[in-house]
């Protein structure tokens, strides 16, 4: 077996992919309605440290884990997403943002990793270095993909699901932009997931397991 760590520079190129705009706003919709009040998903770190994973943010749980405090992660987490949810909400309705949302954002953005570059045998390579802990590094990630769509004159593109149930926030990429609903394949499974669980609960008394 090869340790490639033993010789050389630091492994600094690794690489990140850039987060996809549905999946950043997949992530503020971990706020969302259930039953006409607002819950949170990312009731833990635990929780939210795979969501991260699950979706292609962060390559592992423990970097999100481990490494912290749970609390002071976790309250990171959730205050920059509903720092871009208060503002994508904003924008949408037409309306400015609370100055302490933007403020958030852009500290988030300010952890967002640097370019830097690697010398190589043959060259030199596209490294980066990192500014904050990986929690701060997959905040300033999310945000990035967020913020380009609100600042550069999309943002009425950034709309809220016509569903009254739902209501989630979403990015319309349609051709024509008259997109009304988040997608109606999720939206309508999580009605039925819904009324699903509904159904159980009523049936509880005579459900096997
Ligand atoms: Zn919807």
């Amino acid at each position: 077996m090869q340790d490639t760590q033993a010789h050389g520079p630091p492994k600094t190129d690794h690489v990140h992919d850039a987060v996809p705009l549905e999946t950043a706003f997949d992530f503020l919709n971990t706020y969302e309605l259930e039953d006409d009040a607002y819950v949170d998903r990312l009731t833990s770190l635990d929780v939210a440290a795979s969501w991260l994973v699950d979706h292609g943010v962060v390559g592992h749980r423990r970097w999100i884990v481990g490494a912290h405090d749970g609390r002071g992660a976790l309250d990171r987490i959730t205050t920059t997403r509903s720092a871009l949810w208060e503002i994508a909400h904003a924008v949408a309705h037409e309306e400015p943002p609370p100055k302490a949302a933007i403020d958030e954002v852009n500290r988030a953005l300010g952890a967002r990793e640097r370019l830097e570059l690697v010398p190589a045998d043959d060259g030199v390579r596209l490294g980066h270095s990192h500014v904050g802990d990986a929690v701060d590094d997959a905040l300033a990630r999310i945000a990035e993909p967020v913020v380009r769509a609100l600042g550069t004159g999309h943002d009425d593109r950034i709309r809220i699901c016509a569903n009254d149930t739902c209501q989630w926030l979403f990015y319309d990429e349609s051709r024509t932009g008259q997109r009304r609903w988040c997608n109606m394949a999720t939206c309508g499974n999580r009605a039925k997931a819904r009324r699903h669980r509904e159904r159980l609960k009523a049936a509880e008394p005579v459900q096997p397991d």
